[in-house]
């Protein structure tokens, strides 16, 4: 939906790793992972559908699996998954790595040690260590289990919650399914999402650029 220069592409990738930390995602093996769910949706080549996995466990079991090989090229994926993918090995190795998300589990204790005044508040620590995978698990089993139709689609997609702040907007997934290209995930009047704004502002400030296509049709 829009594109980058190198140098940003590198600032974000940089940021990817600071702000996911423990539960980093390459966005290079995320990329060509989602693609695939895309282009694959809740068939036998989805990397995750809860149609083919009788848990939320086993689907992200083969989500990891998947991942894992696409980021350390054990399968050979077709060039169209691949194209224009930022990659940056270099930042893989240092990211992408047991001692890496330790240290940085350790870091979030820490912060806690210190600044939390409840002792409840250390029940949360568990979700920052693997904030991406349990993002990653909402959206992919649930937005295609629960939820609304706003567009009759092929594969299951749904949009799970009809006001998104949780996700940040990712949860429009029956919208992005149908319009995977669409920089605005919300679609009808009440569907706000949150990161479009930044997108937006991005855009004018020539950080990225918006495609023409990002933006078919905004009226329902
Ligand atoms: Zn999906
Ligand atoms: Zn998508």
């Amino acid at each position: 939906m829009f594109t980058m220069s190198k140098f940003w592409e590198k600032v974000f990738y940089a940021l990817s790793f600071i702000f996911q930390g423990s539960s980093y995602l390459s966005p290079y093996g995320y990329g060509a992972m989602h693609r695939l769910h895309h282009a694959h949706a809740d068939t036998e080549r989805d990397p995750h559908s809860p149609k083919y996995d009788d848990n939320i466990w086993k689907m992200m079991w083969k989500t990891k699996t998947v991942y894992n090989d696409i980021l350390y090229k054990k399968v050979k994926l077709e060039e169209k998954y691949l194209k224009d993918l930022p990659h940056w090995p270099w930042l893989e190795k240092i990211a992408d790595n047991w001692a890496s998300r330790l240290g940085w589990s350790a870091f979030y204790i820490g912060f806690y040690v210190i600044f939390a005044t409840e002792w409840w508040m250390f029940l949360l620590l568990p979700i920052h260590f693997v904030m991406g995978p349990f993002h990653g698990a909402i959206i992919n089993w649930f937005a295609h289990k629960i939820g609304y139709v706003n567009f009759k689609v092929k594969d299951t997609s749904k949009n799970f919650l009809p006001l998104d702040f949780l996700m940040l907007g990712e949860s429009y997934h029956n919208n992005h399914h149908k319009f995977g290209g669409r920089a605005n995930f919300g679609y009808r009047w009440f569907e706000i999402d949150p990161v479009y704004p930044f997108i937006k502002l991005f855009n004018a400030l020539r950080i990225i650029r918006l495609r023409k296509s990002a933006n078919p049709t905004t009226a329902f």
